[in-house]
Protein backbone atom coordinates (compact mmCIF):
# COMPACT_ATOMS: atom_id res chain seq x y z
CA UNK A 1 0.00 0.00 0.00
CA UNK A 2 2.52 2.86 0.89
CA UNK A 3 4.28 2.17 -2.84
CA UNK A 4 1.44 3.72 -4.12
CA UNK A 5 1.27 6.04 -1.69
CA UNK A 6 5.22 6.99 -2.31
CA UNK A 7 4.31 7.25 -6.05
CA UNK A 8 1.45 9.38 -5.58
CA UNK A 9 3.82 11.56 -3.45
CA UNK A 10 6.29 11.68 -5.54
CA UNK A 11 4.35 13.37 -8.32
CA UNK A 12 2.89 15.83 -5.92
CA UNK A 13 6.67 16.74 -5.51
CA UNK A 14 7.37 16.74 -8.90
CA UNK A 15 4.52 19.16 -9.65
CA UNK A 16 5.69 21.58 -6.93
CA UNK A 17 8.79 21.67 -7.90
CA UNK A 18 8.12 22.18 -11.63
CA UNK A 19 5.68 25.25 -10.11
CA UNK A 20 8.26 26.40 -8.10
CA UNK A 21 10.87 26.77 -11.22
CA UNK A 22 9.17 27.97 -13.24
CA UNK A 23 8.14 30.97 -10.87
CA UNK A 24 11.76 31.20 -9.78
CA UNK A 25 13.11 31.52 -12.95
CA UNK A 26 10.87 34.53 -13.82
CA UNK A 27 11.31 36.27 -10.59
CA UNK A 28 15.46 36.01 -11.23
CA UNK A 29 14.81 37.46 -14.33
CA UNK A 30 12.87 39.88 -13.59
CA UNK A 31 15.34 40.99 -11.10
CA UNK A 32 18.40 41.00 -13.38
CA UNK A 33 18.02 40.94 -17.12
CA UNK A 34 14.58 41.79 -18.19
CA UNK A 35 13.56 45.40 -19.24
CA UNK A 36 11.80 47.23 -16.62
CA UNK A 37 8.25 47.44 -18.40
CA UNK A 38 8.57 42.98 -17.75
CA UNK A 39 6.64 43.26 -14.69
CA UNK A 40 3.01 44.55 -16.22
CA UNK A 41 2.74 40.66 -17.39
CA UNK A 42 5.12 39.15 -15.66
CA UNK A 43 2.26 39.86 -12.37
CA UNK A 44 0.06 38.32 -14.12
CA UNK A 45 1.55 35.39 -14.87
CA UNK A 46 3.09 34.85 -11.73
CA UNK A 47 -0.52 35.15 -10.93
CA UNK A 48 -1.30 32.49 -12.49
CA UNK A 49 1.08 30.28 -11.71
CA UNK A 50 0.62 31.47 -7.65
CA UNK A 51 -3.19 29.91 -8.76
CA UNK A 52 -1.82 26.46 -9.84
CA UNK A 53 0.44 26.31 -7.05
CA UNK A 54 -2.70 26.98 -4.49
CA UNK A 55 -4.86 24.74 -6.05
CA UNK A 56 -2.26 21.96 -6.37
CA UNK A 57 -1.35 22.20 -2.30
CA UNK A 58 -5.07 22.63 -1.13
CA UNK A 59 -6.67 20.81 -4.19
CA UNK A 60 -8.59 17.35 -3.18
CA UNK A 61 -5.82 15.35 -4.57
CA UNK A 62 -3.59 16.99 -1.80
CA UNK A 63 -5.99 16.58 0.74
CA UNK A 64 -6.84 12.75 0.13
CA UNK A 65 -2.74 12.41 0.07
CA UNK A 66 -1.92 14.40 3.08
CA UNK A 67 -4.94 12.49 5.32
CA UNK A 68 -3.28 8.74 3.78
CA UNK A 69 0.23 9.96 4.26
CA UNK A 70 -1.33 10.80 7.98
CA UNK A 71 -3.22 7.64 8.73
CA UNK A 72 -0.15 5.46 6.93
CA UNK A 73 2.37 7.57 9.64
CA UNK A 74 3.68 4.82 11.57
CA UNK A 75 4.75 2.77 8.84
CA UNK A 76 6.25 5.58 7.04
CA UNK A 77 10.15 6.17 6.60
CA UNK A 78 11.40 9.22 8.90
CA UNK A 79 12.00 11.27 5.64
CA UNK A 80 8.42 10.89 4.30
CA UNK A 81 7.13 11.10 7.39
CA UNK A 82 8.76 14.76 7.74
CA UNK A 83 7.26 15.76 4.30
CA UNK A 84 4.00 14.60 5.97
CA UNK A 85 4.37 17.31 8.61
CA UNK A 86 5.60 20.33 6.13
CA UNK A 87 2.92 19.61 3.64
CA UNK A 88 0.32 19.72 6.62
CA UNK A 89 2.19 23.04 7.40
CA UNK A 90 1.75 24.55 4.02
CA UNK A 91 -1.46 23.08 3.69
CA UNK A 92 -2.88 24.93 6.98
CA UNK A 93 -0.82 27.99 6.00
CA UNK A 94 -2.54 27.83 2.45
CA UNK A 95 -6.05 27.04 3.00
CA UNK A 96 -6.73 29.73 5.05
CA UNK A 97 -6.83 32.53 2.60
CA UNK A 98 -9.36 32.67 0.12
CA UNK A 99 -7.79 32.15 -3.49
CA UNK A 100 -9.01 35.02 -5.36
CA UNK A 101 -7.33 37.24 -2.36
CA UNK A 102 -4.32 35.24 -2.56
CA UNK A 103 -3.86 35.48 -6.34
CA UNK A 104 -4.38 39.74 -5.78
CA UNK A 105 -1.95 39.78 -3.38
CA UNK A 106 1.04 38.31 -5.76
CA UNK A 107 -0.51 40.79 -8.29
CA UNK A 108 -0.37 43.65 -5.83
CA UNK A 109 3.45 42.27 -4.69
CA UNK A 110 4.38 42.37 -8.36
CA UNK A 111 3.61 45.98 -8.91
CA UNK A 112 4.85 46.98 -5.23
CA UNK A 113 8.14 45.83 -6.36
CA UNK A 114 7.79 47.31 -9.42
CA UNK A 115 7.01 50.76 -7.87
CA UNK A 116 9.22 50.31 -5.18
CA UNK A 117 12.45 50.23 -7.82
CA UNK A 118 10.91 53.72 -9.09
CA UNK A 119 10.37 55.55 -6.27
CA UNK A 120 13.81 54.79 -4.69
CA UNK A 121 15.17 55.37 -8.28
CA UNK A 122 13.39 59.19 -7.75
CA UNK A 123 13.29 59.40 -4.34
CA UNK A 124 9.89 59.39 -4.01
CA UNK A 125 8.50 58.12 -1.10
CA UNK A 126 4.80 59.00 -1.87
CA UNK A 127 4.98 57.45 -5.27
CA UNK A 128 5.38 54.31 -2.64
CA UNK A 129 3.52 54.33 0.23
CA UNK A 130 0.07 53.22 -0.53
CA UNK A 131 1.68 49.89 -1.60
CA UNK A 132 4.07 49.50 1.29
CA UNK A 133 0.89 50.17 3.32
CA UNK A 134 -0.86 47.35 1.42
CA UNK A 135 1.72 45.21 1.88
CA UNK A 136 1.90 45.57 5.43
CA UNK A 137 -2.10 45.03 5.44
CA UNK A 138 -1.81 42.16 3.69
CA UNK A 139 0.66 40.40 5.96
CA UNK A 140 -1.38 41.80 9.17
CA UNK A 141 -4.59 40.35 7.53
CA UNK A 142 -2.86 36.83 6.10
CA UNK A 143 -1.25 36.30 9.65
CA UNK A 144 -4.74 36.66 11.22
CA UNK A 145 -6.23 33.90 8.70
CA UNK A 146 -3.52 32.04 10.05
CA UNK A 147 -3.92 32.21 13.51
CA UNK A 148 -6.93 34.68 14.50
CA UNK A 149 -5.75 34.71 18.18
CA UNK A 150 -1.91 34.94 18.09
CA UNK A 151 -0.05 38.67 17.87
CA UNK A 152 0.35 38.85 13.89
CA UNK A 153 3.93 39.78 14.00
CA UNK A 154 4.89 36.41 16.23
CA UNK A 155 2.92 34.66 13.07
CA UNK A 156 5.01 36.41 10.63
CA UNK A 157 8.29 35.76 12.56
CA UNK A 158 7.16 31.89 12.72
CA UNK A 159 6.61 31.87 8.93
CA UNK A 160 10.24 32.60 8.26
CA UNK A 161 11.64 31.05 11.38
CA UNK A 162 9.82 28.17 13.41
CA UNK A 163 9.22 28.70 16.90
CA UNK A 164 10.32 32.22 16.89
CA UNK A 165 8.29 34.61 18.47
CA UNK A 166 8.16 38.40 19.44
CA UNK A 167 8.57 38.12 22.97
CA UNK A 168 11.69 35.63 22.07
CA UNK A 169 12.97 38.54 19.69
CA UNK A 170 12.35 41.00 22.47
CA UNK A 171 14.75 39.07 24.76
CA UNK A 172 17.39 38.55 22.23
CA UNK A 173 16.97 42.40 20.88
CA UNK A 174 17.53 43.42 24.74
CA UNK A 175 20.18 41.57 25.43
CA UNK A 176 22.06 42.43 22.52
CA UNK A 177 21.15 46.15 22.64
CA UNK A 178 22.66 46.58 26.33
CA UNK A 179 26.48 45.24 25.04
CA UNK A 180 26.19 45.98 21.64
CA UNK A 181 25.78 49.81 21.64
CA UNK A 182 28.61 50.91 24.13
CA UNK A 183 30.65 48.31 21.63
CA UNK A 184 30.03 49.95 18.52
CA UNK A 185 30.58 53.33 20.12
CA UNK A 186 34.46 52.14 21.17
CA UNK A 187 34.87 50.45 18.00
CA UNK A 188 34.00 53.28 15.76
CA UNK A 189 36.22 55.42 17.96
CA UNK A 190 38.94 53.05 17.16
CA UNK A 191 38.68 53.08 14.02
CA UNK A 192 38.39 56.69 13.24
CA UNK A 193 41.31 57.26 11.56
CA UNK A 194 41.42 54.72 9.73
CA UNK A 195 41.86 55.90 5.76
CA UNK A 196 39.84 53.82 3.47
CA UNK A 197 41.05 55.82 0.74
CA UNK A 198 43.13 53.03 -1.01
CA UNK A 199 39.82 50.88 -1.74
CA UNK A 200 37.63 53.75 -2.44
CA UNK A 201 39.82 54.99 -5.84
CA UNK A 202 37.63 53.85 -9.31
CA UNK A 203 38.83 50.19 -9.87
CA UNK A 204 37.54 48.67 -13.02
CA UNK A 205 34.50 46.60 -13.42
CA UNK A 206 35.80 44.30 -15.38
CA UNK A 207 38.44 43.43 -12.98
CA UNK A 208 35.95 43.62 -10.23
CA UNK A 209 34.08 40.82 -12.14
CA UNK A 210 37.60 38.57 -12.62
CA UNK A 211 37.82 39.42 -8.76
CA UNK A 212 33.87 37.32 -7.91
CA UNK A 213 35.35 34.84 -9.74
CA UNK A 214 38.34 34.10 -8.04
CA UNK A 215 36.08 34.54 -5.37
CA UNK A 216 34.24 32.14 -6.44
CA UNK A 217 36.53 29.02 -6.53
CA UNK A 218 38.34 30.11 -3.05
CA UNK A 219 35.28 29.79 -1.40
CA UNK A 220 34.31 26.37 -2.95
CA UNK A 221 31.31 27.17 -5.32
CA UNK A 222 31.05 24.79 -8.08
CA UNK A 223 30.17 26.31 -11.51
CA UNK A 224 28.80 24.15 -13.02
CA UNK A 225 25.79 24.31 -10.60
CA UNK A 226 26.25 27.90 -9.60
CA UNK A 227 26.22 31.06 -11.40
CA UNK A 228 26.69 34.95 -11.25
CA UNK A 229 24.59 38.02 -12.42
CA UNK A 230 24.15 41.47 -11.48
CA UNK A 231 21.28 43.19 -9.90
CA UNK A 232 20.61 46.12 -7.93
CA UNK A 233 19.88 44.66 -4.64
CA UNK A 234 21.98 41.05 -4.62
CA UNK A 235 20.01 38.15 -3.23
CA UNK A 236 20.20 34.31 -3.99
CA UNK A 237 17.83 32.21 -5.80
CA UNK A 238 17.70 28.21 -5.71
CA UNK A 239 15.80 26.11 -7.98
CA UNK A 240 17.69 22.98 -6.39
CA UNK A 241 21.22 21.54 -5.47
CA UNK A 242 21.75 21.51 -9.31
CA UNK A 243 21.22 25.21 -10.47
CA UNK A 244 21.90 27.97 -7.33
CA UNK A 245 21.89 31.70 -8.98
CA UNK A 246 24.01 34.37 -6.40
CA UNK A 247 23.99 37.81 -7.40
CA UNK A 248 26.03 41.17 -7.36
CA UNK A 249 26.12 44.79 -7.56
CA UNK A 250 29.48 46.49 -8.72
CA UNK A 251 30.29 50.06 -7.91
CA UNK A 252 33.29 51.45 -9.26
CA UNK A 253 34.79 53.08 -6.31
CA UNK A 254 33.72 50.54 -3.83
CA UNK A 255 35.34 47.43 -4.58
CA UNK A 256 34.70 45.97 -1.02
CA UNK A 257 30.84 46.01 -2.09
CA UNK A 258 30.68 43.41 -4.46
CA UNK A 259 33.31 41.66 -3.19
CA UNK A 260 31.46 41.03 -0.25
CA UNK A 261 28.53 40.56 -2.09
CA UNK A 262 29.77 37.86 -3.49
CA UNK A 263 31.06 36.01 -0.76
CA UNK A 264 28.10 36.78 1.56
CA UNK A 265 25.47 35.07 -1.32
CA UNK A 266 27.96 32.09 -2.07
CA UNK A 267 27.07 31.50 1.61
CA UNK A 268 23.89 31.05 0.89
CA UNK A 269 25.03 29.08 -2.17
CA UNK A 270 26.87 27.05 -0.44
CA UNK A 271 24.10 25.76 2.11
CA UNK A 272 21.77 24.81 -1.21
CA UNK A 273 24.66 23.23 -3.21
CA UNK A 274 25.57 21.33 0.01
CA UNK A 275 22.13 19.49 0.63
CA UNK A 276 21.98 15.70 0.52
CA UNK A 277 21.58 14.24 -2.50
CA UNK A 278 18.79 11.97 -0.82
CA UNK A 279 16.68 14.73 -0.19
CA UNK A 280 17.85 17.01 -3.14
CA UNK A 281 14.75 17.13 -5.25
CA UNK A 282 11.80 16.68 -3.16
CA UNK A 283 10.09 19.09 -0.64
CA UNK A 284 13.05 18.68 1.98
CA UNK A 285 15.76 19.96 -0.86
CA UNK A 286 16.00 23.31 0.15
CA UNK A 287 17.78 25.87 2.62
CA UNK A 288 15.17 25.16 6.21
CA UNK A 289 14.91 28.92 7.59
CA UNK A 290 16.01 32.23 7.01
CA UNK A 291 17.95 33.17 10.10
CA UNK A 292 19.84 29.51 9.47
CA UNK A 293 19.99 30.77 5.51
CA UNK A 294 21.84 34.55 6.92
CA UNK A 295 24.00 32.35 9.34
CA UNK A 296 25.25 30.58 6.65
CA UNK A 297 25.95 33.55 4.16
CA UNK A 298 27.31 36.13 7.19
CA UNK A 299 29.45 33.67 8.58
CA UNK A 300 31.53 33.15 5.39
CA UNK A 301 30.80 37.36 4.35
CA UNK A 302 32.11 38.37 7.69
CA UNK A 303 33.18 35.53 10.40
CA UNK A 304 35.49 34.01 7.38
CA UNK A 305 35.63 37.07 4.90
CA UNK A 306 36.25 39.88 7.51
CA UNK A 307 39.00 37.83 9.63
CA UNK A 308 42.37 38.95 9.23
CA UNK A 309 43.34 35.53 8.13
CA UNK A 310 40.79 35.66 4.96
CA UNK A 311 42.78 39.06 3.71
CA UNK A 312 46.43 37.47 4.08
CA UNK A 313 44.79 34.66 1.62
CA UNK A 314 42.82 36.90 -0.95
CA UNK A 315 45.25 39.70 -0.78
CA UNK A 316 47.70 39.02 -3.56
CA UNK A 317 45.68 37.88 -5.97
CA UNK A 318 43.85 41.05 -5.54
CA UNK A 319 47.03 42.63 -6.23
CA UNK A 320 48.00 40.81 -9.22
CA UNK A 321 44.04 41.97 -10.80
CA UNK A 322 44.02 45.38 -9.86
CA UNK A 323 47.94 46.32 -9.95
CA UNK A 324 48.95 48.68 -9.56
CA UNK A 325 45.88 49.61 -7.48
CA UNK A 326 46.65 47.99 -4.40
CA UNK A 327 50.40 48.42 -4.60
CA UNK A 328 52.00 48.92 -0.81
CA UNK A 329 49.16 48.23 0.67
CA UNK A 330 49.88 45.39 3.48
CA UNK A 331 47.35 42.52 5.21
CA UNK A 332 46.91 44.13 8.07
CA UNK A 333 46.21 47.93 6.45
CA UNK A 334 43.88 46.18 4.25
CA UNK A 335 42.40 44.27 7.20
CA UNK A 336 41.56 47.18 8.81
CA UNK A 337 40.04 49.07 5.86
CA UNK A 338 37.96 46.40 5.51
CA UNK A 339 36.70 45.96 9.02
CA UNK A 340 36.31 49.86 9.45
CA UNK A 341 33.49 50.31 11.91
CA UNK A 342 31.46 53.65 11.42
CA UNK A 343 27.79 54.23 11.21
CA UNK A 344 26.09 54.51 8.01
CA UNK A 345 23.10 54.98 6.52
CA UNK A 346 22.38 51.56 4.74
CA UNK A 347 22.07 48.47 5.86
CA UNK A 348 23.98 46.54 3.37
CA UNK A 349 26.86 48.40 3.17
CA UNK A 350 27.37 48.73 7.08
CA UNK A 351 30.16 46.94 8.72
CA UNK A 352 29.98 43.94 10.97
CA UNK A 353 29.37 46.05 14.33
CA UNK A 354 27.04 48.64 13.45
CA UNK A 355 24.97 45.70 10.98
CA UNK A 356 22.49 44.99 14.07
CA UNK A 357 21.66 48.48 14.84
CA UNK A 358 20.00 48.61 10.99
CA UNK A 359 18.41 45.38 11.72
CA UNK A 360 16.69 46.75 15.35
CA UNK A 361 15.20 49.82 13.56
CA UNK A 362 13.67 47.66 11.25
CA UNK A 363 12.57 45.22 13.86
CA UNK A 364 10.88 48.11 15.90
CA UNK A 365 9.23 49.55 12.95
CA UNK A 366 7.83 46.69 11.59
CA UNK A 367 6.39 45.30 14.67
CA UNK A 368 4.61 48.57 15.18
CA UNK A 369 3.78 48.59 11.57
CA UNK A 370 1.71 45.27 12.11
CA UNK A 371 0.17 46.61 15.61
CA UNK A 372 -1.56 49.24 13.70
CA UNK A 373 0.50 51.55 16.21
CA UNK A 374 2.18 53.08 12.92
CA UNK A 375 1.13 53.58 9.21
CA UNK A 376 3.25 53.45 6.31
CA UNK A 377 3.01 57.52 5.99
CA UNK A 378 4.40 57.69 9.54
CA UNK A 379 7.71 55.77 8.49
CA UNK A 380 10.24 58.19 6.96
CA UNK A 381 9.42 60.18 9.99
CA UNK A 382 10.12 57.47 12.74
CA UNK A 383 12.86 55.85 10.37
CA UNK A 384 14.79 59.24 10.55
CA UNK A 385 14.19 59.54 14.30
CA UNK A 386 15.70 55.89 15.20
CA UNK A 387 18.29 56.37 13.10
CA UNK A 388 19.57 59.41 14.68
CA UNK A 389 18.89 57.49 17.86
CA UNK A 390 21.09 54.90 17.47
CA UNK A 391 23.64 55.54 15.11
CA UNK A 392 24.07 59.00 15.32
CA UNK A 393 23.24 60.48 11.96
CA UNK A 394 20.72 62.42 10.00
CA UNK A 395 19.23 60.19 6.74
CA UNK A 396 19.57 62.65 4.08
CA UNK A 397 17.03 61.23 1.98
CA UNK A 398 14.18 58.68 1.48
CA UNK A 399 16.51 56.48 -1.32
CA UNK A 400 18.97 56.51 1.69
CA UNK A 401 16.43 55.73 3.91
CA UNK A 402 13.21 54.18 4.37
CA UNK A 403 13.02 52.85 0.95
CA UNK A 404 16.74 52.09 0.85
CA UNK A 405 15.35 47.72 1.12
CA UNK A 406 13.33 45.56 -0.98
CA UNK A 407 11.93 43.37 1.48
CA UNK A 408 9.25 44.77 2.88
CA UNK A 409 7.84 45.84 -1.35
CA UNK A 410 7.59 42.12 -1.72
CA UNK A 411 5.87 41.49 1.46
CA UNK A 412 8.64 39.86 3.22
CA UNK A 413 7.92 41.51 6.86
CA UNK A 414 9.01 39.45 9.41
CA UNK A 415 12.30 38.65 7.87
CA UNK A 416 14.82 40.93 8.99
CA UNK A 417 14.93 39.95 12.77
CA UNK A 418 16.84 36.21 10.47
CA UNK A 419 19.87 38.71 9.63
CA UNK A 420 20.91 39.63 13.61
CA UNK A 421 19.48 36.08 14.52
CA UNK A 422 21.54 34.83 11.78
CA UNK A 423 24.60 37.01 12.68
CA UNK A 424 24.55 35.19 16.47
CA UNK A 425 24.54 31.75 15.15
CA UNK A 426 27.62 32.51 13.32
CA UNK A 427 29.35 33.53 16.51
CA UNK A 428 27.75 30.01 18.21
CA UNK A 429 29.26 27.69 15.55
CA UNK A 430 32.51 29.52 15.13
CA UNK A 431 33.02 28.86 18.77
CA UNK A 432 32.07 25.35 18.41
CA UNK A 433 34.00 24.74 15.57
CA UNK A 434 36.72 26.00 16.92
CA UNK A 435 36.92 23.36 19.86
CA UNK A 436 37.28 20.81 16.93
CA UNK A 437 40.07 22.76 14.98
CA UNK A 438 42.36 26.09 14.30
CA UNK A 439 39.64 27.95 12.14
CA UNK A 440 41.84 30.30 10.94
CA UNK A 441 44.79 28.21 10.22
CA UNK A 442 42.17 26.97 7.83
CA UNK A 443 41.12 30.22 6.50
CA UNK A 444 44.70 30.95 6.12
CA UNK A 445 46.06 27.97 3.77
CA UNK A 446 42.47 28.51 1.76
CA UNK A 447 41.20 25.18 3.38
CA UNK A 448 37.84 26.95 3.49
CA UNK A 449 36.64 23.54 2.18
CA UNK A 450 37.22 21.97 5.96
CA UNK A 451 35.24 25.03 7.33
CA UNK A 452 32.53 23.85 4.62
CA UNK A 453 32.85 20.44 5.05
CA UNK A 454 31.96 21.03 9.63
CA UNK A 455 28.48 23.01 8.20
CA UNK A 456 27.70 20.92 5.69
CA UNK A 457 27.50 17.78 7.81
CA UNK A 458 25.98 19.75 10.91
CA UNK A 459 23.51 21.90 8.94
CA UNK A 460 23.86 22.25 4.67
CA UNK A 461 22.94 18.02 4.23
CA UNK A 462 19.89 17.93 6.27
CA UNK A 463 17.72 20.44 3.97
CA UNK A 464 14.40 20.61 6.20
CA UNK A 465 14.58 17.61 7.55
CA UNK A 466 14.80 19.56 11.06
CA UNK A 467 13.15 22.28 12.28
CA UNK A 468 15.43 25.50 12.68
CA UNK A 469 15.67 26.26 16.84
CA UNK A 470 16.24 21.98 16.94
CA UNK A 471 19.13 22.13 14.55
CA UNK A 472 20.66 25.09 16.22
CA UNK A 473 20.35 23.70 19.40
CA UNK A 474 21.10 20.56 18.54
CA UNK A 475 24.95 22.01 17.57
CA UNK A 476 25.45 24.72 20.00
CA UNK A 477 22.91 24.97 22.81
CA UNK A 478 20.53 28.34 22.96
CA UNK A 479 20.81 31.34 21.09
CA UNK A 480 22.69 33.43 23.49
CA UNK A 481 23.40 37.32 22.44
CA UNK A 482 26.30 37.82 24.55
CA UNK A 483 28.74 34.66 22.30
CA UNK A 484 28.14 37.21 19.54
CA UNK A 485 28.63 40.62 21.67
CA UNK A 486 32.02 38.74 22.94
CA UNK A 487 32.99 37.73 19.34
CA UNK A 488 32.73 40.98 18.44
CA UNK A 489 34.21 42.53 21.34
CA UNK A 490 37.48 40.30 20.98
CA UNK A 491 37.80 40.87 17.18
CA UNK A 492 36.82 45.38 17.46
CA UNK A 493 37.96 46.37 20.41
ZN1 LIG B 1 21.52 37.08 2.83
Amino acid sequence: MNEKLLERLEAYEKTCFALGHAMGILSYDGNTSAPPKSAIVRGETMGELSRMSYELTTGPEAVKLLEDLEAAKDTLDPVTRRKAVLMRRIFDETDCIPVDEYVEYVKQREESEHVWKTAKQTNDFKLFEPYLQKMFDYARKFALYRAPDKDPYTTQLDSFEKGLTAEKCDKFFGDLKKRLVPIAAKAAEKSADIDVGPISVPFPVEKQKLLSDYLMDVIGLDKERCALGETEHPFTTDFSKYDVRITTHYYETMPAASMYSVIHEGGHALYELGIGDDIALGMLGSGVSMAIHESQSRFYENIVGRSEAFCELVLPKMKEIFSPLLDGVDVKTFWKMVTKVQPSLVRTEADEVTYCLHIMIRYELEKKMMSGELKAGDLPGEWNRLYKEYLGIDVPSDKEGVLQDVHWSEGLIGYFPSYAIGSAYGAQYLKEMGKEFDVWEAVRSGNIAKISAWLENKIWRHGKMIDPCELFESICGPLDANVFADYLEQKYI
